[in-house]
């Protein structure tokens, strides 16, 4: 099934809700404008319907496997790696120091959610690649940069993460892998599990990155360190050698994403580099993950944007019951099948916003004017990305189910692609933290660690938002009204939580996932709100594209009629608070 991209609401979203052309203007992106960024992510249209997604369901079916030479990928794949890698798609966000092109965060993101959307296992690799190259940026020191980065950005090279070990998956202060010291370098031993693209032949080398304690390091996460450990070792020209102890043992076979290899990596006295300084691993880790959190979150938006592509093709087509006159009538036309569509067309738009006005964060912190602005967004960015991850992944469980659903019997084929897209989404809601560990960091380190002041200025935003739809005379009362309590009852949450949470140890981790997922919807909420609101004025001023514009109202008023009452339903199991969760006792599950 084709996939094409939905360029007019990224474009909107873009212009209008993220404020593009005035991110620009901060010294160090003057490079960049909205004239550029239309310009690139139709190229990266073309890219991901004509190159990427036609490999979906063939790489779905192939998988991929073990043979001598290590991970063979599917078929077609290093061909699109390589077209996808001379385009220069990986250097978007990489500074030009190192041969990228230093476009701004929030574009490299409208461009990823293409790459998902078209292939989501080969998209996979570069999203890897691109955390990696973010981590080894911020924190390597310059030789290892200047060894390693250009390579990456240019895709010669792919990049990996290895956290996750059979002890240590959430629990990543129980990392058992060692790195002794030896010389100029250490040598890294130990196993690690579940490593996304750890082996393939689509390049000559690869750059993964590890996690693994010094023989003198303190227990727990004050003790982890981490470390580049290139596939092959260079030689004196900085080309790959020798090769390196780091060998993929097996593969996983999954329920879902089958052409991206899931590997049992092996260490063996593997030659690594440290990362800037020892036992600092997970902090630094951290950098890649807040990138790799919002980078899996814009995943659950790609997924949900491909299953609707294909319910509303297949709504518009399939023709079922039958009119007096003795036609029949496509299924679209059943109000139950168009609920089902616009639950798809709205959240879709809603995760959209978020993703791109989260993403945007990120620049506006790296290109801030001043410390207090500096300190602002990144407050924001931290603040943002658990519910980017959690909220996103969570809505694209319930988005590829619908595309099942609208599809009927033929979704449950595999035929139809429908059950690709319902497999391939499961892992999103796990990988990069899981929903409960995401919950417990929005609620506990960027929540109740401040005592909720970075939370309190978002809803004053929101409050902003309220506060001008209502001067405004926004003609759909459901919008205003639905907003109006949405923001209220998320200030009576975060209240609620402040109030009650030292009383009851069990209190944050009972209710996090009500409050992030009440935070999520009211999130999206608050930016289809503004979405409406510029739609509207620009509609009166008869400026853009009338259809588009008119679409935008009626999916606003229907987020805020059918999805922000959800807020509602958070709120109240949030308030039941932690005894029904703990009561049971443990022999009686
Ligand atoms: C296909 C795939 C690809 C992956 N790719 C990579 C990769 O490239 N690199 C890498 O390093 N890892 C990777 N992972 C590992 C992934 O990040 C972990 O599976 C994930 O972090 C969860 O860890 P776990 O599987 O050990 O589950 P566990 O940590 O055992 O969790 C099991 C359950 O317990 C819950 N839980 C655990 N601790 C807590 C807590 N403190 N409070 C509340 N609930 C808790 C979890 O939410 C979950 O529901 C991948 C995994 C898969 C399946």
């Amino acid at each position: 099934m084709s996939y094409i991209h939905p360029y007019q609401d990224a474009e909107f979203v873009l212009r209008h809700l993220v404020g593009f052309d005035a991110l620009c203007s901060a010294a160090g992106l003057e490079d960049a404008n909205m004239e550029l960024a239309v310009a690139v992510l139709e190229e990266a249209g073309k890219m991901g319907s004509e190159v990427l997604a036609p490999l979906n369901r063939s790489g779905d079916l192939a998988g991929v496997s073990l043979g001598d030479k290590g991970v063979q990928e599917a078929a077609g794949f290093k061909e699109a790696y390589q077209q996808f890698a001379e385009s220069g798609w990986l250097s978007l966000g990489v500074e030009t120091e190192f041969g990228g092109q230093n476009l701004p965060n929030v574009l490299n993101t409208a461009v990823n959610e293409i790459w998902q959307s078209a292939n989501i296992s080969f998209a996979l690799c570069p999203m890897l690649s691109m955390g990696a190259m973010e981590s080894i940026g911020h924190h390597a020191s310059h030789a290892l940069q200047s060894t390693y980065l250009p390579k990456m950005a240019s895709g010669e090279w792919t990049g990996t993460m290895n956290l996750t070990e059979p002890d240590a998956g959430s629990d990543l202060a129980a990392v058992k892998s060692r790195a002794v010291p030896n010389g100029d370098h250490y040598l890294i031993s130990g196993q690690k599990i579940f490593i996304t693209w750890g082996d393939h032949q689509m390049t000559d080398n690869i750059v993964h990155l590890v996690l693994a304690r010094l023989p003198d390091a303190p227990p727990g996460v004050k003790g982890i360190s981490l470390f580049v450990v290139p596939k092959f070792l260079l030689d004196a020209a900085g080309n790959p050698g020798e090769r390196n102890h780091a060998h993929c043992l097996s593969l996983e076979h999954k329920l879902g994403i089958h052409a991206s290899p899931t590997c049992v990596m092996e260490f063996k006295d593997a030659v690594g580099y440290i990362v800037g300084e020892p036992n600092k691993g997970l902090p630094y880790m951290f950098t890649m993950m807040n990138h790799a959190r919002q980078a899996v979150g814009l995943q659950g938006l790609s997924i949900s944007e491909r299953a609707y592509q294909q319910a509303k093709a297949y709504a518009k087509e399939r023709l079922q019951g039958t009119r007096r006159d003795g036609s029949r009538i496509p299924i679209i036309q059943h109000p139950d099948v168009r609920r089902m569509l616009m639950l798809m067309k709205s959240s879709t738009e809603a995760m959209r916003a978020f993703a791109l006005v989260a993403a945007a964060e990120t620049d506006r912190a790296k290109y801030a004017a001043d410390a207090e602005a500096q300190a602002r967004h990144a407050a924001r960015v931290e603040l943002y990305t658990p519910i980017v991850k959690g909220w996103l992944t969570e809505l694209s469980q319930e988005m590829t189910y619908l595309n099942i659903q609208t599809w009927g019997g033929m979704g449950f084929i595999e035929e139809s692609g429908a059950a690709q897209h319902y497999r391939d989404a499961r892992i999103l809601t796990i990988y990069e933290g899981t929903t409960g560990i995401q919950a417990l960091d929005f609620i506990g380190r960027k929540t109740l660690s401040d005592q909720g002041a970075a939370l309190a200025l978002l809803l004053q935003d929101m409050q902003a938002t309220v506060g001008r739809l209502q001067a405004s005379a926004y003609p759909d009362a459901s919008v205003v009204e639905g907003l109006s309590a949405a923001v209220a009852r998320g200030v009576l949450a975060r209240q609620w939580l402040l109030d009650n949470a030292a009383a009851d140890a069990h209190l944050a981790g009972s209710v996090s996932v009500n409050f992030l997922m009440l935070f999520g919807y009211l999130a999206g909420g608050w930016l289809m709100a503004e979405a409406g609101m510029q739609a509207q004025a620009q509609a009166a001023a008869g400026e853009g594209d009338a259809n588009y514009l008119g679409s935008k109202r009626i999916t606003t008023r229907f987020y805020c009629e059918h999805l922000l009452p959800r807020t509602g339903m958070h709120f109240n199991a949030m308030q039941a608070g932690s005894a029904s969760i703990m009561d049971l006792p443990e022999d009686q599950f």
